[in-house]
């Protein structure tokens, strides 16, 4: 062990110890502990002890006796259908100590449960006890009053005074059964930096049924893609459901098979946590806490989408940061349509281009930056530094929002330690590797920082402070990689499994934000990792919204969208808009409607439109403002078409939550067929509802929600790739 390793485990230890836990996890703990103060403690024998907690969705009962933990149900409390068999919970059996390995014989030993009040947490809390090694580990069960899924994280702390290597603790196991059958599984991939070619996978569920989701800190493009880490199992005839999913940011698997004794495969073994594919082993040392992933289940009646929005309105309400104003999702303005190229005048001619076609917040994307690593202003294009323009765009009401790509180190070394290098001897062992005197970075990408490492957790945290504050910043967007798996340093937190350094990098990463959003809470956090490549509920507890591709035609924006908005709120799925503007003004209205579906962003030289377009597209952001927003913001999404592949129809369409306001946003490829049926979703079958045509294209008229639902509506379009927008209210 070197110096600097030294140095490092003491900070580790005395420093930092146990204050490895995640933000959230300080929140809860603040909140379970006042509210045990009016709850009980238990302490049990032999007696087999049972905790129970519901979501207005799904309830789960959990028992503990003994040695076992276990299942007992996982419930629809709309339907009554317990999906589980009662399986047990897997506890982790062996740790290794001064290269040993010991087998671990976990003892029940309590019991605590807090019920909260209406729309408060609910938490049941099982701990167990290891002798020797000491170690303690608490099943941890978490509700909230309102619609959604029920939460289950496994803590392991280290009591002894030495250090203990842990293998792999899945999150949760359990097995379940449908009531009738037919099951179906739907997951979704990550956009990444293209749509793939399928997007949205729908498998039956048979006997060889088979399923290993993986997602990954970074996704790459070829097959096979991540996915966002949910998943859905559908009862095709009892038109109800489950979903699960994985707050997290590492290596984390979603294993699905078929029950083996199904002969009809109605039951699905799911398995979900750290990805298990390859050995892994974590280090605690005496004090420290190891936190498996929390992963969230989730029952539903009807469709997959049903199950989705309900989902959707518990990660607005309890995962995504709050936001503090009313015009989420905003309308931005980015610089990235000229590159590289911003500078003072551009970004103030922005600014006022912003201003007057009513967009919301002006965003100054990558190449305001001295170097990679130096993320100060470039001084020949910014020579009065970033601050004027955050002025200029705050007293035209805007919001200014900046890019910065803060893991990336670059080459050139300063004296003051302001920019982040490779070569600076004290900061190059927090990068993954070391790195040849001749390395250079590229334009806006450098080498990789290890946030496992704490001192380069310690710097991103200080340069962001600074970033923050002195540009005046409303939004703060990061890009390029942010957390590794594949770091070759001995003296970071991790081991050398691929899993536990991003474990630990994960972790260093939450810590960074949750500081960061802790000390600006109006802040607003923007998640780019070169384009959708780190999608996953972890980020979604920490940014306002997501890219979810890295290419920018109305039809990849379509398909990126079409796929993400089962897992995510609609609301957090950022399409940036480029500039196809298409042969007419139908086929532009197309291109900015086909990135208006959710989060939209504007990427592309405004002051290039003519008259025209200038006018089109103000009425268009009118219309995201006023009409769509509420929808995407608080409404329910209904898939209604196929997925798009830019050459037959699409469309997808919101109802609000009252039932009494909704559109359906819909396009036609390139197809020379004129017209195509949109079957309606989610409305209430007595109210009459009358439609509206944005266009013209159609007549307006009187249906009922039955007859939407059952025979739908012909859209007739009189030319390829355009697109109209139906909106409809109870008449
Ligand atoms: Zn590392």
């Amino acid at each position: 062990m070197n110096s600097i390793a030294l140095n490092q485990s003491y900070q580790r230890t005395f420093s930092r110890g146990r204050c490895q836990f995640s933000s959230e996890w300080q929140v809860i703990g603040i909140l379970a502990s006042i509210l045990w103060s009016t709850s009980c403690e238990f302490t049990f024998a032999a007696d087999a002890t049972v905790g129970t907690l519901a979501t207005a969705d799904t309830s789960v009962q959990i028992e503990a006796q003994d040695r076992t933990l276990k299942l007992l149900a996982l419930k629809s409390v709309r339907s009554g259908w317990n999906w589980t068999t009662g399986n047990e919970l897997p506890l982790v059996r062996t740790a290794e100590v001064n290269g040993r390995t010991q087998a671990l014989n976990w003892i029940f030993k309590r019991h605590s449960s807090s019920k909260g009040k209406k729309g408060e947490v609910t938490q049941e809390i099982f701990v167990f006890e290891n002798a020797n090694p000491a170690l303690e580990l608490k099943s941890i069960w978490t509700a909230y009053s309102g619609p959604g899924p029920v939460e289950h994280q496994i803590a392991i702390s280290n009591k002894s005074d030495i250090a203990v290597m842990l293998p792999l603790q899945p999150s949760i196991v359990f097995d379940a059964r449908g009531p009738t059958g037919p099951l179906e599984n739907v997951w979704v991939e990550k956009g990444a930096g293209k749509p793939g070619v399928i997007g949205t996978h729908r498998t039956k569920v048979e006997k060889k049924f088979f399923a290993s989701l993986i997602s990954s800190p970074y996704c790459q493009d070829q097959e096979p893609r991540d996915a966002i880490p949910w998943t859905a199992i559908q009862d095709v005839t009892s038109q109800q459901g489950w979903y699960a999913g994985i707050e997290f940011s590492g290596r984390v698997q979603m294993t699905l098979r078929a029950s083996a004794d199904g002969a009809s495969a109605n039951g699905v073994q799911a398995e979900l946590g750290l990805d298990a594919r390859e050995p892994f082993q974590t280090r605690l040392l005496p004090g420290e806490t190891f936190e498996t992933p929390t992963v969230f289940v989730g029952c539903y009646q009807g469709e997959v989408d049903d199950g989705a929005n309900q989902l959707h309105r518990w990660t607005e309400t309890h995962v995504r940061p709050p936001v503090h104003d009313e015009r989420y999702p905003f309308l931005v303005n980015n610089s990235w349509g000229s590159g590289m190229a911003v500078d003072e005048k551009l970004a103030t001619k922005m600014i006022e281009d912003s201003a007057e076609l009513g967009l919301e917040i002006f965003h100054i994307d990558a190449g305001w930056f001295r170097a990679v690593g130096d993320w100060r202003a470039d001084e020949k294009k910014f020579p009065r530094g970033l601050a004027p323009l955050a002025d200029a765009a705050h007293a035209k009401g805007l919001k200014f929002g900046l890019w910065v790509g803060w893991t990336q180190g670059g080459h050139a070394e300063s004296d003051d330690g302001k920019n982040l290098s490779v070569f600076n001897p004290t900061m190059k062992n927090w990068f993954t590797r070391d790195y040849k005197a001749d390395w250079r970075t590229a334009e806006f990408t450098g080498a990789d920082v290890c946030l496992g490492d704490v001192h380069a957790q310690d710097w991103c945290l200080n340069t962001l402070r600074r970033v923050v504050q002195d540009n005046k910043l409303d939004l703060l967007e990061h890009d390029q990689r942010m957390v590794v798996d594949n770091c070759s340093r001995s003296n970071h937190l991790h081991t050398s499994s691929s899993t536990d350094i991003a474990y630990h990098a994960a972790r260093g990463y939450y810590h960074v934000y949750d500081t960061l959003r802790a000390e600006n809470p109006d802040l607003l956090f923007e998640n780019c990792v070169n384009g959708g490549r780190m999608v996953d509920y972890g980020v979604v507890r920490r940014t306002h919204y997501i890219s979810i591709t890295d290419v920018y035609d109305p039809v990849s924006n379509r398909q990126a969208f079409y796929d993400a908005s089962y897992a995510l709120p609609p609301s957090m799925c950022e399409c940036y808009v480029a500039n196809h503007p298409g042969k007419s003004m139908a086929s532009f209205r197309s291109m900015l409607r086909s990135g208006m579906m959710g989060w939209c962003t504007i990427m592309l030289d405004m002051s290039q439109w003519n008259a025209e377009q200038r006018a089109t597209a103000k009425r268009q952001f009118e219309i995201y403002k006023t009409e769509l927003r509420p929808l995407i913001a608080h409404g329910n999404l209904y898939h209604v078409s196929e997925r798009p592949d830019g050459i037959h129809w699409d469309g997808i369409q919101y109802v609000s939550s009252g039932l009494d306001k909704g559109v359906l946003l819909s396009f036609r490829g390139t197809t020379d067929v004129r017209s195509h049926v949109f079957k309606f979703k989610g409305l209430a079958a007595e109210k009459r509802y009358e439609l509206s045509f944005e266009d013209g294209t159609g007549k307006s008229g009187k249906l009922s929600g039955e007859q939407l639902m059952r025979d739908g509506i012909t859209i007739a379009l009189a030319e390829p790739e355009s697109s109209e927008l139906i909106f409809f209210k109870p008449n």
